[in-house]
Formats: structure tokens, C-alpha cells, sequence
């Protein structure tokens, strides 16, 4: 049963690593749709301050050629002074209402631009809010997520060493075999046999074999399932006793 007893050891560390190993996997995926959630809200803010600063340009650039115009008719009404004939002062009266009237229609299209450069900028500011909602929820999440991905790493190292320390004590042909039988087997390769029957596969044992584990400080392995099995006695056998 010495034997037996360090499989059993050897199987319940090498469970809790797995279980542990399972539970980590899982962890990113906590963090998933948050992840989701700020890359979609920081899209929305970035699209917001693009169109934002493109406003901001257009707005600044109109705002300089209707500056740039002004001084044009406040240089020519200045020139009017010193034009000696008629025909220069009526050209020159012309060019400035010229400048004049375009210069109008600028404002107007400086003036709805105004509007869509505030709707942009309190919609930016909208973005903004929302996106600093998530994102610190977000960060707080990963921090959170770090450190217990850390502490994973520790625990499933820790178990490591218990289980290569329990391996040593067995020949490490038996350890392959048993790890292999654990893959397969979905984490049980050691299993008691009771009543003439394996608890992992729950066929029968042939007598002669049961017989066997009863008696034999041997590794035996129910023939079905392939797992490691030994005796324990029923609840029948063991009121008997
Ligand atoms: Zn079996």
C-alpha cells in the first residue's frame, strides 16, 4: 500500500495545480468585456476629438482669412486718400465692396461653423466623461487581475515543488505511466476498487484480481479504464470487521 499512499499524495497535489491552472485561465476572461467596453468608449472619444480639432482648424482658419480681409479694406480706404483720378477711385470703391460682400458671406459660414465646433466640443466632453468612467474601472480591474495571476504563479510553483518532492519517492517510470493515466483520465489515476468493482469506471473486477490487491503490496491496474486501483473495503466488509 506504500506505494499506493504517495500515488494518492501525488494525485491531490497534481489536482490542486490543475484545478488552480483551470481557474487562472478563466481569470483574463473576467476582464474581457470591460476590455471590450473601454476600446469601443476610447474609439467614440477619439473620433470625437478628431472631428473636435478639425472644427478648431477650419474655425481658426476662417476667423484669420476674415482678420486678412479686413486689414485689405482698411488698407485700400486708407489708399483712397492719395488716388489722384476718378476711374482709380471708383476701381478702388468697387474692390473694397467686393471684399466687403465676401467678406459677409465668410462670417456666415464662420458663424455655422461656431455652432457645429460647440456641438463638437460638449460631445467631446461627453466622450471624455464616459470613457474615464470605464477606464478606471478598467485599470482598477487589471491590478486586481495582476495580482491574482501573481499569486497563481506562486501557488501553482509551490505545488510544483510538493509534487516533484512526493515524485521522488517513486521509480520514475511509475511517475510517466501515472501522469500519463492522469492526463487521460482527467485528473483521476489512482482510484479505490470496492465491492469487486473500480470507483473510477464502476465495472467489475474479476476475483482473482480483487483477490490480488487485497493481498499484493504491487501496483495493479483495473483492466477497463486503465487506472491505478487498490483494495479498500466495503461498508458491508468493513462492519464485518
Ligand atoms: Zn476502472
Amino acid at each position: 500500500m506504500e506505494q499506493v499512499k504517495i500515488l494518492i499524495d501525488l494525485q491531490e497535489v497534481m489536482g490542486q495545480a490543475r484545478r488552480l491552472d483551470e481557474e487562472k485561465q478563466k481569470v483574463p476572461l473576467e476582464v474581457a468585456d470591460l476590455k471590450s467596453l473601454f476600446e469601443e468608449r476610447e474609439a467614440s472619444f477619439l473620433a470625437a476629438e478628431q472631428e473636435f480639432e478639425t472644427l478648431k482648424q477650419q474655425r481658426r482658419e476662417k476667423e484669420r482669412e476674415i482678420e486678412e480681409e479686413r486689414d485689405k479694406v482698411e488698407r485700400a480706404k486708407a489708399k483712397l486718400m492719395s488716388i489722384k483720378t476718378n476711374k482709380e477711385y471708383y476701381a478702388m470703391l468697387k474692390e473694397i465692396e467686393g471684399t466687403r460682400r465676401t467678406n459677409v458671406a465668410r462670417e456666415e459660414e464662420l458663424l455655422s461653423l461656431l455652432v457645429r465646433y460647440e456641438e463638437a466640443e460638449k460631445r467631446l466632453a461627453e466622450r471624455k466623461a464616459d470613457l474615464d468612467e470605464v477606464s478606471g474601472k478598467y485599470r482598477e480591474r487589471r491590478i486586481d487581475i495582476d495580482a491574482r495571476m501573481g499569486s497563481f504563479d506562486e501557488d501553482i510553483g509551490k505545488l510544483d515543488a510538493r509534487r516533484r518532492q512526493v515524485a521522488s519517492k517513486l521509480d520514475p517510470s511509475l511517475v510517466r505511466r501515472f501522469e500519463m493515466i492522469f492526463e487521460r483520465r482527467d485528473g483521476l489515476a489512482v482510484v479505490a476498487a470496492r465491492n469487486y468493482s473500480c470507483t473510477g469506471c464502476h465495472m467489475n473486477i474479476a476475483p482473482q484480481l480483487f483477490n490480488l490487491l487485497q493481498r499484493e503490496d504491487r501496483i495493479h491496474t483495473c483492466p477497463n479504464c486503465n487506472r491505478v486501483v487498490y483494495f479498500e473495503a466495503s461498508e458491508i466488509e468493513a462492519a464485518g470487521e
